[in-house]
C-alpha cells in the first residue's frame, strides 16, 4: 500500500474518519431467514468511512414507509452506533427489501438471494429516497452518496485505427463486474501483475467485447474505449464465477489477482485526472465472499489497522495484512465476490440540497394506524429545521409501527 495515501501514515489522516472498534457488531440471521446475503451488504456499508459519516447527515427523504430501505438502515446505523448488544437484527431491513422488490420477485422473505446484487440495489434505493426525484441515469443531486461517491460515470465509444468512431454512450455504475476466468487468464498474460488496474481493464475488455469498425474499413477486431468522466471514491468490483463450486486451484488463482490497490487511471482509458489517480490509488477495503450458499464478509477496519471477518453475528479481529484474508479465504474455498476499493481520504457529500423533510411518497399503501404514527413523527419534527437528532428521534417513534 502506498506510504502517501493509506493512513495513517499520510499527514491529512484524520482520526474522526474512523469508528471505534467498539461499533463493530455482528448480524443475526436465524434459521431459515437467510439473510446472511444482506448482513454482507449492511456490514460493507456501515464500515465503508464516507456512507457511513455522509449517511448519519442525511435526514430528510422520499419515505416508503414500512417499505422504506433508507428508514429501516437508519435503524441498524443507529444500533450500530449505541446499542449494547453485540449482535443486532437485521430482519426489519430485509422486510422493507422484499417489500420494495415485492414485484421483481427479489429478496423475499427466507430466500437466499446474491450479496453483490443486493449491495447495487441497496445504493440505488438510498439513491432513490435521498435524491428524488432525480432519475437514477441523470442524478444531479450533490447529497447523492450513491451516485457521488459510488457511481461510475462511464462514456463508452468504439474508436477504429481508420479514424472512424461510433456515437458516445454514457451510462452510470454502481458495481463494475468481471469474469473470474478472464481476470485469472489475463494475469497469466499480462507482464505487470502487480497493476491491478490494467489487469482488470484488459479483463473487462476481452475477445468477446471486440466491435466491427463503425465506419466502412472492415476491421472487426476494433475495442471498445471505456472514459471515466466522474472520481469515484468507492469502487465496487463484482466478481462472477462460472460455478458455485470451483476448483481450490481457481479460488487460489482469483486470490492471487486481487490487488490492493486500484488506479481509475489504469482500470479506464481516460479518466478526469489522471495524475491524482495514479498517485493516490483506491485502497481495498472490504470483501465479500461466497461459500456453500452462505456470504461472509471481510473487512479492514481503519481506525486499528486490522482485518474484521463477520460471519453474521460472528466477528473476528485478525491482523493487518491482506495475506491472512487470503489465507482464511484460502482454507475455507471461500469466493471473493464483491471488492470494495476505496479512498481513504474521501469526505462526506454535502447536505446543501439535501431535502429538509421527510415526505411519503405513497400513503394508499398504509393502514391508518401506521400511517397515523408516521405523520405524528413528521409533525413532532417540523419547525425544528431537521438536525441528526431529529431524525433519530422520528425513527425510533418510526420504527415501531412503520418497520415491522
Ligand atoms: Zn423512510
Ligand atoms: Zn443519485
Ligand atoms: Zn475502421
Amino acid at each position: 500500500m502506498s506510504a502517501n495515501c493509506w493512513p495513517p501514515q499520510h499527514p491529512g489522516w484524520n482520526p474522526r474518519m474512523s469508528i471505534s472498534i467498539s461499533n463493530t457488531k455482528g448480524l443475526l440471521n436465524a434459521p431459515g431467514e437467510n439473510n446472511c446475503f444482506l448482513n454482507s451488504a449492511v456490514q460493507v456499508l456501515w464500515h465503508l468511512d464516507v456512507f457511513r459519516r455522509s449517511f448519519r447527515m442525511m435526514s430528510g427523504h422520499a419515505c416508503m414507509g414500512n417499505s422504506c430501505i433508507f428508514c429501516a438502515l437508519k435503524v441498524i446505523f443507529t444500533q450500530f452506533q449505541f446499542s449494547d448488544n453485540a449482535a443486532l437484527p437485521s430482519d426489519s431491513l430485509r422486510k422493507a427489501l422484499a417489500k420494495t422488490f415485492a414485484d421483481q420477485q427479489r429478496f423475499q422473505l427466507g430466500l437466499m438471494d446474491d450479496a453483490a446484487e443486493c449491495f447495487e440495489k441497496m445504493l440505488l434505493r438510498i439513491h432513490f429516497h435521498l435524491a428524488h426525484p432525480h432519475s437514477e441515469d441523470a442524478c444531479t443531486a450533490q447529497h447523492c452518496i450513491p451516485h457521488r461517491k459510488f457511481g461510475m460515470s462511464i462514456t463508452e465509444q468504439i474508436i477504429c485505427e481508420c479514424g472512424a468512431a461510433s456515437e458516445p454512450f454514457s451510462f452510470t455504475q454502481m458495481v463494475h463486474y468481471v469474469s473470474t476466468s478472464t481476470l485469472v487468464s489475463q494475469l497469466q498474460q499480462t507482464k505487470s501483475p502487480c497493476n491491478f488496474g490494467s489487469v482488470l481493464r484488459l479483463a473487462s475488455s476481452d475477445g468477446s467485447e471486440l466491435k466491427t469498425c463503425p465506419g466502412n474499413c472492415g476491421r472487426q477486431n476494433v475495442h471498445v474505449r471505456r472514459s471515466l468522466t466522474n472520481s469515484p471514491e468507492v469502487v465496487s468490483v463484482g466478481l462472477i464465477w462460472d460455478s458455485d463450486h470451483p476448483s481450490l486451484t481457481h479460488i487460489n488463482d482469483v486470490l492471487r489477482a486481487i490487488g490492493t490497490s486500484l488506479s481509475l487511471a489504469q482500470l479506464y482509458h481516460s479518466v478526469p485526472d489522471p495524475h491524482r489517480a495514479d498517485a493516490c490509488p483506491l485502497q481495498l477495503v472490504g470483501v465479500v465472499c461466497y461459500y456453500g450458499k452462505h456470504y461472509s464478509t471481510f473487512f479492514f477496519h481503519s481506525k486499528t489497522n486490522t482485518w474484521l471477518s463477520f460471519d453474521d453475528a460472528n466477528v473476528q479481529e485478525l491482523d493487518p495484512y491482506w495475506e491472512s484474508v487470503v489465507e482464511k479465504c484460502s482454507q475455507g474455498h471461500y469466493q471473493p465476490l464483491l471488492l470494495l476499493f476505496a479512498d481513504p481520504n474521501s469526505v462526506p457529500v454535502s447536505t446543501e440540497t439535501a431535502h429538509q423533510n421527510t415526505f411519503i411518497l405513497d400513503s394508499s399503501q398504509y393502514t391508518g394506524a401506521s400511517l397515523g404514527t408516521h405523520l405524528r413523527c413528521l409533525i413532532s419534527k417540523e419547525g425544528r429545521e431537521g438536525g441528526g437528532l431529529c431524525t433519530l428521534e422520528v425513527i425510533l417513534l418510526g420504527s415501531g409501527s412503520l418497520i415491522h
